[in-house]
Formats: structure tokens, sequence, C-alpha cells
């Protein structure tokens, strides 16, 4: 029996904070949660943590993650991450606090999955995409990681092995991301005119023909000529070049991603699994069709990324209508790295205008901050209680994805032994962590 004693409990209900509550834990139960605990119990514990100053939580469900799985990664199913690297992005996500982690990489197969679980402590579960449009839109633009065993593998097959979730729909790289702007503009121009340009005038090159929402009927020559001669592309490209490079590299793409949507969409209603859609700019559109397609759990994956503060607010509260949807706050890395997203504006309007249902890191590179971190801000800043915040990243993800964390989420009497105890109220300091009732990490180390 492990004894966690007088700390502040935030039980993950979305309503419970007990203060100088204690928590005890037998094999890989939580056995009690009280605030007023029997004296003698403190005899029988094999070890016990003084929890003063602290809290204990229930560990976190990060249910958007990359590159956490021996096998493919994105939606562009590209090579494989190396051992090493994955265990790192492992290690990073455990030691933030999450105790379940959801690769959202849908192309690995059931057997990485068990594999990478062998080698790590965290509870790793998995999505699947594994269907003949989001092959296909893969290998538009990639595709490099798809080997065999990953284009025999079905959605069906996976979910009868173990995924919980069909998803990652979409993303970047499919959607006209980085990617474009990287390599295939840049590629095309060079076949077309001999010309090397870099990324930034390629950008300017799609932003012009398509818009930030991608769309052919976005298209106007003279503001193409105009941004040609912005980015110094007039003296080799014309307007309608621009136009065929763009529609050739960008659009072709784009729409097999969109469609992939809605094949995911028929499919998940059909099975009744819940299905996670990248939610950005360039698919409003179509998460929007989707959502009205009658899918029973339908999770708009990062609804605050890429997208102004006002334009997020507003699509996510128009998405908020239709019935099954979930919308998902992404954290990214605006308190660290500040690389991917700088400011964490949008996630605090989320905070404030009660908009998520529930967090999660996404991939930011690699250098996602963590839930427990956004959470603290967002409770410093008095947009979100404490007790509501943490529910975003425990309770909620395990009712939004049953599967994802069964008998996990809450302290709770007979839940499954899943705690975590940080400082307090810097609940992203995190000081132990418990998985199945197993020490597996203390002070930013794992120790088992
Ligand atoms: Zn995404």
């Amino acid at each position: 029996m492990l004894l966690l004693k007088n700390g502040t409990v935030v039980t993950g209900d979305g309503k419970t904070i007990m203060e100088k509550a204690s928590v005890i834990i037998k094999g890989d139960r939580i056995a009690e949660v009280t605030d007023c605990l029997d004296p003698s119990v403190e005899n029988y514990a094999a070890e016990v943590f003084d929890c003063a100053g602290k809290a204990i939580l229930p560990g976190m469900i990060n249910h958007h993650q990359h590159g956490v799985v021996f096998g493919p990664v994105f939606a562009s199913g590209a090579k494989p991450y190396e051992r090493q690297r994955v265990m790192e992005l492992l290690d990073r996500n455990l030691l933030q606090g999450h105790t379940t982690v959801m690769n959202v990489d849908g192309f690995a197969t059931m057997d990485e999955v068990r594999e990478t679980q062998k080698a790590h402590p965290i509870r790793i579960k998995t999505a699947t995409t594994h269907t003949p449009v989001n092959f296909e839109a893969a290998f538009r633009c990639d595709g490099a990681g798809l080997e065999e065993k990953h284009q025999a593998m079905t959605v069906e097959k996976m979910l009868e092995e173990g995924a919980i979730c069909i998803g990652e729909v979409g993303g970047g790289h499919t959607l006209g991301g980085g990617g474009q702007d990287y390599l295939y503009i840049p590629r095309a121009v060079k076949k077309a005119t001999g010309r090397d340009i870099d990324y930034l005038q390629a950008r300017a090159m799609k932003l012009s023909v398509l818009g930030r929402y991608m769309e052919e009927s976005y298209y106007d020559r003279d503001r193409v000529a105009q941004a040609l001669k912005e980015h110094g592309l007039d003296g080799f490209l014309t307007p309608e070049q621009t136009r065929e490079i763009v529609l050739q590299t960008t659009m072709a793409s784009v729409k097999v991603a969109l469609e992939a949507y809605r094949e995911a969409a028929e499919l998940a209603r059909k099975l009744n699994v819940p299905l996670l859609i990248h939610n950005a700019p360039t698919s409003m559109k179509t998460v929007h069709e989707v959502a009205q397609m009658g899918v029973q759990r339908l999770i708009a994956a990062h609804s605050n990324y890429l997208f102004t503060t006002e334009e997020a607010v507003e699509n996510t509260k128009k998405l908020r209508q239709y019935p099954g949807v979930i919308i998902d706050a992404a954290v990214h890395d605006p308190f660290g790295a500040k690389r991917l997203v700088t400011v964490p504006d949008n996630l605090f309007a989320f905070f404030k205008e009660g908009l998520a249902d529930v967090i999660s890191t996404d991939f930011a590179a690699g250098s996602f901050d963590s839930m427990l971190e956004a959470m603290q801000h967002g409770v410093e800043r008095k947009l979100i209680g404490l007790a509501e915040a943490v529910a975003l990243g425990t309770k909620n993800v395990a009712g939004a994805i049953p599967g994802i964390a069964p008998n996990l989420g809450l302290l709770q009497k007979g839940y499954t032994a899943d705690v975590i105890i940080t400082a307090y109220p810097e609940i992203s300091k995190v000081e132990a962590i418990f998985i199945g009732g197993r020490l597996v990490a203390r002070d930013g180390r794992r120790v088992s």
C-alpha cells in the first residue's frame, strides 16, 4: 500500500478539490481518497509520500501526439523516426505528467504499437487511418514510410486489434502546408523556368492563388500579379503559369486529403468509432461538412490552431452546435520554444470562453509544452478554474474517446492508480508519477 498524504487533491471530475487530503493506493488501484485520514493507516503503508504544499492529480491523458510509435509518421506516411527519437518523445510526454498518450499517426500497425509499448511505461494508445483515400493522400505528398504491411492494414482490422479511434485525418503536409512551400512548388518552378526560389516565395505564390482557405475560386489575376511583383518573381513567372503550378502541386493533394475526411466520416459513423480530424483554415469548410454527417463522436483537433483569435472563436462556436462534435484545444509550444505558436492567445480565449471540451499537446516539432503548463497559466490568469482545467485533460478525454483510458482519469476509489504529484499551485512542476500504482518517474527522471 502507498499513502500520498496531506496534499491538495484535484479529483478530475471538474468540480472537486479537497484540501489536506490523501490518496491510498493498493496494488494497481485507488483504495481511498479522503480528507479525514485514519492516522493508523500510516503504519501499514509500504511508502508514504508527504504531499504538504503539493497537488495530487490524475495522470494526464494526451490524446493528440505524433512520433510516439515505431511506425510511419504523419498523415503523409513519412519514414518512422529513429528509435531513440521515439523514446525521447515518450519520455517528454511522461515527464510532463502524461500517463497515457495516443499516437495519431494513423498508419502504424498494432505490432508496431505493441513493440513500442514493451519499451516504455507510459500507456500508448493508437488511432488508425488505414483507408484507401488516406493512403492516396499520403502517397501524393510522401508515403516513404508506408511498407506493404501498412498498406495491407484496414481500419476494421486495427480496431479489432486494439486501435480506439480513426484519425488523425488530414494534416499540414497533405493540406498544402509546409511541404508545398519547401519542396513541391520550388521544384515545379525550377522545372518550368530553370530558376530557384525559396520557401517564402513559394508560400506567396500559393497564398496568392488559393488564399488561406485553399479555394480554387479565390484566384484573381491582378492579385497574383501583385504578389509576383512583391516577391521578385514577376521576371520569370506569369500569373497564369503561377496558377497552373500551384493547382498542380497543391490543390491536387488537398482535394484528395479533403475527400479522405468524408470517407473516414462515413466509416466512423458506420462503425460507431470516434473520429479525430485536423481542424485548420485549410480544412475548415470540410470539417463543417463532416460535422453534419452524423458521426457520433467527432473530435475537431487543435481548433485554436492557425486561425486568428476571432476566427477560431467564431468557427468553434458554430462547430459546437452540431451534435457529437468535441472541441480540442491544443497547447503547442507558446510557453517554451515559441516556434510553431508564439503566443497562447487562442488557447487562453478558449479557456475564457469555455470553448474547449478537451485539450492535448499536439506535436510542435517535438517541442510541445505540457497540458499541465497550459492549465496552470489558464488558472493563474483566472480564465478557468483549477478543477475544470484538470478535467479537460483527464475525465473529459476518457469520456470523449471510450477506450483511451478505461477506468482512468479520476481519483476515485476503484479507479486504476495513474496518479501524479506536482508542486502547488505550480502544477506543471511534476514531482512523482505513478502508473498502475507503480512509481515510474520522480523529480524529472524515469525510474522504470
Ligand atoms: Zn493536426
